[in-house]
């Protein structure tokens, strides 16, 4: 079967500021695709976008804000608002990695925020033209923490678990359509997430440094783009990317 061909169709990356979503933007641009850059950083997405007019458009989102997620098509010029794909890779565990009771609850309450109902706000915002076409690519960042939980995780944890369980849910509601739907599930993979969870930038590199292994943010690219280029009529339902020596 022929692969899915993604040349001038309109992705929009959430969390496409940095780590995952960037490497993304660059291979979904390098398919000829057209994608709208979105996250909270706009001096970040500009300049991803800088010197590519008409292929790559910054969109200031944040998706733990209902009304921005909402309005999100509306705020788009009108030659860019047929979203063909999204990848949502919005996600964070600031203040994780502690005993439950050792850490912020209102820090916890917006890793939940974030991670379980901002993706559901970008799904939703995007859906409804999806449905009325009939076709469409929803492309969620799951984890191998939501398969599995580890000591000072209970949040973050908990929030991928529910990332798997809503994918789950959307693909099911979808399955008579030509919707796909796809959760990718990474290993541990060197990003700005640990810096971010920590706010501090040693700390992140020298956890990093003591993994067995890690990935790179290109490596889940590749597993991003070999899903949306897969035959239309092949869902490539879950991919689980790990180092190999973890
Ligand atoms: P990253 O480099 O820290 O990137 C996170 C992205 O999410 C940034 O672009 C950030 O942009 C965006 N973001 C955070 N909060 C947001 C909000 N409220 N609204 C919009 N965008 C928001 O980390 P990453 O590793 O690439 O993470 C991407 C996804 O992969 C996350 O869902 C993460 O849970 C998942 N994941 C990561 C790993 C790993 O080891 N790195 C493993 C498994 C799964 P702004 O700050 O500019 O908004």
């Amino acid at each position: 079967m022929d692969k899915f061909e993604l040349r001038d169709k309109i992705v929009l990356v959430a969390g496409a500021s940095s780590g995952i979503g960037a490497a993304t933007v660059e291979l979904l641009l390098g398919e000829g695709a057209r994608v709208v850059a979105a996250a909270r950083r706009m001096d970040r997405l500009q300049s991803l976008a800088k010197d590519r007019p008409g292929h790559c458009l910054p969109l200031q989102l944040d998706v733990a804000d209902p009304a921005s997620a909402a309005s999100m098509i509306d705020r788009m010029p009108e030659g860019w608002r047929n979203i063909h794909g999204v990848v949502i890779c919005a996600g964070h565990d600031v203040g994780g990695r502690a005993r439950f009771d050792q850490a912020d609850a209102d820090t916890w309450t917006d890793i939940i925020d974030t991670n379980v109902n901002g993706t559901i706000r970008v799904c939703r915002a995007v859906i409804d033209q999806m449905a009325a076409r009939g076709n469409g690519h929803i492309v969620t960042l799951g984890s191998t923490a939501g398969l599995r939980v580890y000591p000072g995780g209970s949040i973050y944890n908990a929030s991928k678990f529910a990332v798997r369980a809503f994918t789950d849910g959307l693909r099911m509601d979808f399955a008579q359509t030509d919707i796909r739907v796809t959760e990718i599930l990474p290993g541990l993979t060197r990003t700005e997430f640990a810096e971010s969870r920590w706010g501090d930038g040693g700390k992140a590199q020298t956890f990093y440094d003591n993994a067995p292994g890690t990935l790179a943010p290109e490596d889940i690219a590749d597993a991003i783009l070999y899903a949306m280029t897969a035959p239309a009529s092949v869902n490539v339902s879950q991919l689980l990317v790990e180092p190999t020596r973890v």
